[in-house]
């Protein structure tokens, strides 16, 4: 094991660095989803090659006890044997067939049985697919344009949500990306988090003109920062008040937080909700629904056009079954047991360094921030000492430990996270959060 210190890269990774040169001549940045790079944290990103249980095993054959579980679909950490056994039956029948199959209507029952909110569902293969189609439903249900989300919110990467908060509370957004055009922005209205009167502004400068309020049932993607009290519950009587719909994304959330993701938290009951991550055990499997009437506009019951090649596929609904059924109480008991667990050692690191930091959790999702003040909103997120996080997350790295590289990102852990791999997280801890002490910006 590679002793810890405060330099940025404790230790090489030639493998990795070998893949990540090939991958940048044929690939924009040298990955398939930008945070992989390690542009937040700097040096080599680790080309993994297999993943089991808890761990993850790197190109250059190092270990690390995964903190990020594939950003967090993998609730029962890697290779879980009934998933991979479920996936080899399914995969030996064939791997496509463009035509309905049983497994996505027991997928869609299991969605329905254990999320009562939802009456109706369609599968889809991405997160950015499912919020993608619910604003459009919501859209076309409604037969309004304008979409209010939230700063520090993250939906997938849907035109009109990559979208920055404009000058006033409630006027119209701006594109937040090259390639969004300031038609495909101007519909969306960006509102701080947790701040029920900015809606309520917004409501009353566009009446009659907001098709839905999205929301992440809980953020993760600001690191983790939950609703206040009242917030999810706020949203939906402005809603209703106005005639929009709320719709609760709960990709990250989703089976995740609890059996009924976060609406088995709070017990708001939203109009239309997104899935992903944890119901495709590792595919590509996504979903959203909600409310029969709202979805009953869906195509072809109703009007509102939608549709996927692969949406609904055999191997990835029987992982996301196999999954979903491993999900009892038992196994959301262990997951949130040891992001309990982890929390306190966590916490106690960075006492005893001195260190300022919050860590906030929703249910079993938890962040660290570096800073001392609670934080409700992205202002409040962006205000930690990120520098932090980097030597945190190299000397957590240099031990074994497979942090999210950025500071804004929720951590992920799973069932198969034991005795053995908490100790060796613990085991780490001390030097880290003394790099962290000792970094300066
Ligand atoms: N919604 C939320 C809350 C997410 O966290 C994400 C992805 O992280 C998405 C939507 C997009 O999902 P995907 O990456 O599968 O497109």
């Amino acid at each position: 094991m590679a002793e810890a210190n405060n330099t940025p890269y404790p230790y090489e990774a030639p493998v990795s660095q070998g893949l990540f040169d090939r991958a940048a001549q044929v690939t924009p940045g040298g990955v398939n989803s930008p945070v992989r790079a390690f542009r937040a944290v700097g040096g080599t990103p680790r080309f993994m090659v297999s993943g089991t249980g808890p761990y993850l095993t790197d190109a250059d054959g190092r270990e690390y006890v995964d903190l990020v579980c594939s950003w967090g679909p993998m609730i029962l950490g890697h290779s879980h044997p009934e998933v991979i056994a479920a996936v080899q039956e399914a995969v030996a029948r064939g791997t496509s067939f463009g035509t309905p199959g049983e497994g996505e209507v027991a997928l869609a029952e299991a969605i329905v049985e254990r999320v009562a909110p939802v009456e109706q569902v369609r599968l889809v293969s991405s997160g950015t697919e499912a919020t993608m189609s619910a604003i459009r439903l919501a859209r076309g249900f409604t037969g309004r344009a304008k979409v209010v989300k939230f700063a520090g919110c993250y939906h997938g990467h849907v035109d009109a949500l990559l979208a920055a908060a404009g000058s006033g509370l409630a006027t119209f957004a701006l594109p937040d990306t090259p390639g969004v055009t300031g038609a495909q922005a101007v519909d969306t209205i960006v509102l701080p988090y947790n701040d029920l009167e900015a809606v309520r502004e917004a409501f009353a400068a566009h009446p009659g003109e907001i098709a839905c309020v999205i929301t992440e049932a809980s953020p993760g993607n600001m690191g983790v920062v939950p609703p206040l009290d009242g917030f999810n519950a706020g949203l939906k009587a402005l809603c209703q008040e106005n005639g929009a719909l709320y719709i609760s994304d709960e990709v990250m959330t989703g089976f995740r937080t609890s059996k009924a993701g976060w609406f088995g938290v709070d017990g708001v009951v939203p109009d239309l909700m997104t899935f992903g991550k944890v119901m495709g055990g590792g595919f590509p499997a996504a979903a959203f629904g909600g409310r029969a009437d709202v979805m009953a506009h869906l195509a072809p019951a109703g009007p509102v056009y939608q549709a996927g090649t692969l949406s609904g596929n055999p191997v990835a609904t029987a992982a996301g079954l196999a999954q979903l059924r491993l999900l009892d109480d038992a196994a959301y008991a262990k997951v949130d047991a040891v992001s309990e667990q982890l929390r306190t050692l966590v916490t106690e690191a960075f006492t005893k360094e001195g260190v300022a930091h919050r860590v906030q959790n929703a249910s079993n999702m938890f962040s660290v921030f570096f800073t001392d003040n609670e934080v409700r909103d992205y202002e409040g997120a962006k205000a930690q000492e990120s520098f932090r996080f980097t030597a945190f997350f190299h000397s957590m790295l240099a031990q074994g430990v497979y942090l999210p590289p950025s500071a804004f990102e929720s951590w992920f852990v799973s069932t198969a996270h034991d005795e053995r791999a908490v100790e060796r997280v613990a085991a780490a801890l001390p030097a880290a959060a003394r790099a962290a002490a000792e970094a300066t910006a």
